[in-house]
């Protein structure tokens, strides 16, 4: 605890968003997903007080939402609960992630202030460091936001590493097991294109979708079923693909995966499928809706040479329906979350 009762430097920590590749909406269904950690992140500045308070500012928090403040909250409650001695703290936030955009700014947030209050009480950041603070963290947004997720995506920021993605297996969910999965796609001239939709999930679908579709699969619905059994074996074959520096298998799996979210799980939206089929017209080697659906993002894997044509052709397509301009990113497989700037 040596530090916290200083009043000088903040501990600096940093989270990222993350990208899943394929395997969705299995997290919660016991199955497989292959997610990695992206360089759009969140930053928490982390300050002891000399009270028991909390004050939180975030430079990106929407005014009216009340619930963003929660998350934070949620993260202290869990780390008390498993025995931290967390003070009263004064943390800033900023964030290079879309909010609600898919890309798990939810999961940046509560791993950037749980990674800094380590920093801060001196918690040692292993891997099984890291996987506590994955579980502190999806229970901080489970248990006290109350928004139902699986664990995908703080897992993804906990344990991402650079030029990996992750494989996850949830089907003990109280206790997954993952694999990190070399993934050497810009060393073959390929490129990761993220497309923000600009559709925000919350928006979409009031924010009950994503509980119904739970619902669903628990209830046996066959289509439901059918995607979460298809999909585990996507993803297995997308590992195999990996391996082999399949491109053309791994692109193709990912469109397969966009058509059953979209026809048998039904959590797309017209925007996702524009751009999914606009890309592959475009010359895109795969393309899929990445998250929860009902909004976010989709992610296009293309040649490094042809990403340009891809962006434009979506652009003009949105632009012909009168769509709001999406906004594009390349992303790379990179490290999970990390302090900063430590303690002294
Ligand atoms: P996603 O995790 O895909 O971005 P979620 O709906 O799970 O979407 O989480 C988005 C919510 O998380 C926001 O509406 C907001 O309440 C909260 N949030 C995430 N990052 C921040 C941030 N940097 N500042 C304030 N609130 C944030
Ligand atoms: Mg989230």
């Amino acid at each position: 605890m040596a530090g916290v009762n200083s009043p000088s430097a903040p501990v600096v920590a940093r989270a990222p968003g993350r990208v899943n590749l394929i395997g969705e909406h299995t997290d919660y269904n016991g199955g497989l997903c292959l997610p990695f950690a992206i360089g759009l992140a969140t930053i928490a500045a982390v300050r002891p007080r000399g009270d028991d308070q909390l004050r939180v500012t975030s430079r990106e928090a929407v005014p009216g939402d009340p619930h963003w403040q929660e998350y934070v909250v949620g993260v202290l409650a869990e780390l008390r609960r498993i025995g931290w001695e967390v003070p009263g703290l004064d943390i800033d936030l900023v964030s290079t992630l879309p909010l609600g955009g898919g890309l798990a700014s939810s999961a940046a947030l509560e791993c950037a202030v749980a990674t800094a209050i380590a920093g801060l009480l001196g918690v040692p950041l292993d891997g099984a460091g890291r996987r506590l603070l994955a579980e502190a963290c999806r229970r901080a947004e489970t248990e006290h936001v109350g928004a139902p997720t699986g664990g995908m995506d703080q897992l993804a920021a906990m344990l991402g590493s650079d030029g990996h993605a992750l494989l996850i297996d949830f089907a003990d969910p109280d206790s997954p097991v993952t694999a990190p999965v070399s993934f050497p796609v810009a060393e073959d001239g390929l490129v990761l294109l993220v497309t923000d939709t600009r559709v925000r999930h919350v928006l979409a679908d009031g924010d009950g979708g994503y509980a119904q579709r739970r619902r669903e699969y628990a209830r046996g619905h066959p289509r439901r079923r059918r995607h979460v059994v298809t999909e585990n074996a996507r993803v297995r074959d997308a590992v195999d693909a990996i391996g082999a520096r399949a491109w053309a298998r791994l692109g193709a799996l990912m469109t397969a995966s966009h058509a059953s979210l979209r026809d048998d799980y039904e959590v797309s939206v017209p925007q996702l499928d524009q751009v999914v089929d606009t890309g592959l017209e475009a010359g895109a080697l795969g393309a899929r809706m990445t998250g929860g659906g009902f909004g976010g993002c989709a992610l296009t894997l293309v040649a490094a040479d042809r990403a340009g044509v891809v962006r434009e052709a979506v652009d003009a397509a949105y632009a012909e329906r009168g769509w709001a301009p999406p906004r594009h990113h390349l992303v790379e497989p990179g490290p999970g979350a990390e302090v900063l700037r430590g303690i002294g």
